[in-house]
């Protein structure tokens, strides 16, 4: 039976997770190389090593009886000595740790990417430079691996831009994605789990506004027609049970006409999905807390319209436990506050989406 909980990385996706597992009386063992990180200040036992040290993997291995991960780039070779362990298994890392190679696996499913251009060489760049000048259109250029919250993106609006990547940022050791730079009507997000027997639930769809390419609210339910909605829990579905799903995935996608396009996918919850720790009967991380120890899965109904709003290291008034009145605080125990730094959200509950948008606007402003 299970009893530990192993988790790689100590954020606040290891955080909630821990918090969940708490909650239904399994102990936690978390390895993270900073001491007092966000999941380690909860957990029972915290390993301080570095992400890629296989030894201390090892003593993980011996300490838990079933090991999760919270962030996407974890170490092959880690994840690979914790097979045993491991009901995710490292297959969902190999892909999403690589935009190029997600890109090809969301096409194998069915389903649609925007229209991309994979940069694996200064000789294909070269190339595709030829090329751009027939066909020249607004990109994003996005490092292959690593980048996160717009990290490692060019935007290239004519021929002088992508010459000045070419020569200034270009880096040949680096894989790179072109993509088209898509005008959709909608940034959506949608979370799925999977059990190892097969059972899969969904999240309701999230709609998200980004700042800076940083999540800024997620407003659910999504203001789409039901059909739109379906299609995306379909997408949810589709991928999961292509990928052989165990634990979660969280989707995002942009909507485009009538069209769902998948823009980039996560082996984890997701920062999109925090509504459901006060929206739904069950939260994305005790979902994936149930999925990873194949207990069946929680019901996702959403109990109440929310919009989360995120809380970033310039946002002091916001972590101001005094001003935040009757709406759900989470703060992640991080120590520094920098600027653009996740350091908590809130879930705003009412009645009705509008009124929630009024009450988040009213935080907003309450440092004024
Ligand atoms: P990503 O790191 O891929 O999630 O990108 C961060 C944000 O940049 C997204 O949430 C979008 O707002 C924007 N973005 C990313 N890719 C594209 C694209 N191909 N076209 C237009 N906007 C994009």
């Amino acid at each position: 039976m299970i009893q530990t909980i192993g988790i790689l990385g100590g954020g606040q996706l290891g955080r909630m997770m821990a918090l969940a597992a708490r909650a239904m009386g399994y102990k936690i063992v978390v390895l993270d190389p900073t001491p007092n990180c966000p999941c380690g200040q909860i957990a029972d036992k915290q390993i301080l090593a570095e992400f890629d040290d296989v030894d201390a993997a090892k003593e993980l291995l011996d300490s838990c009886d079933v090991i999760t991960y919270e962030f996407e780039n974890v170490n092959l070779n880690v994840a690979n000595a914790l097979l045993a362990k491991l009901p995710q298994t490292s297959r969902l890392l190999e892909i999403t740790q690589n935009r190029i190679v997600e890109k090809e696996e969301i096409r194998k499913a069915g389903l649609k990417t925007v229209e991309y251009f994979a940069i694996t060489s200064a000789d294909i760049l070269e190339q595709f430079v030829i090329d751009y000048k027939k066909n020249p259109r607004k990109l994003i250029i996005k490092t292959a691996q690593g980048g996160y919250d717009g990290k490692g993106q060019n935007v290239i609006n004519n021929i002088e831009d992508l010459s000045l990547f070419e020569k200034a940022n270009y880096n040949p050791k680096i894989q790179y994605v072109a993509e088209d730079f898509t005008k959709f009507e909608k940034e959506l997000s949608v979370v799925v789990c999977r059990n190892k027997n097969g059972e899969t639930s969904v999240f309701p769809v999230a709609e998200n506004i980004h700042k800076n390419q940083i999540l800024f609210q997620s407003i659910v339910p999504a203001r789409l027609p039901d059909d739109v909605e379906k299609m995306a829990v379909n997408v949810a579905t589709q991928l999961a049970t292509h990928i052989n799903l165990v634990g979660t995935l969280a989707i995002e996608l942009f909507l485009c006409g009538d069209k769902l396009v998948v823009n980039e996918l996560a082996p984890r919850p997701h920062n999109s999905g925090h509504y459901t720790m006060n929206a739904c009967i069950t939260s994305q991380f005790e979902q994936h807390i149930r999925a990873v120890c194949n207990l069946k899965l929680g019901d996702t109904k959403l109990v109440s319209p929310c919009v989360m709003l995120n809380i970033l290291g310039e946002d002091k008034h916001l972590m101001n436990r005094e001003n935040i009145g009757k709406h759900k605080l989470h703060l992640y125990g991080k120590v520094e506050a920098k600027n653009g730094r996740k350091m908590g959200h809130i879930n705003v509950l009412a009645d009705s989406i509008d009124k929630c948008l009024i009450e988040v606007e009213k935080l907003i402003n309450s440092n004024q």
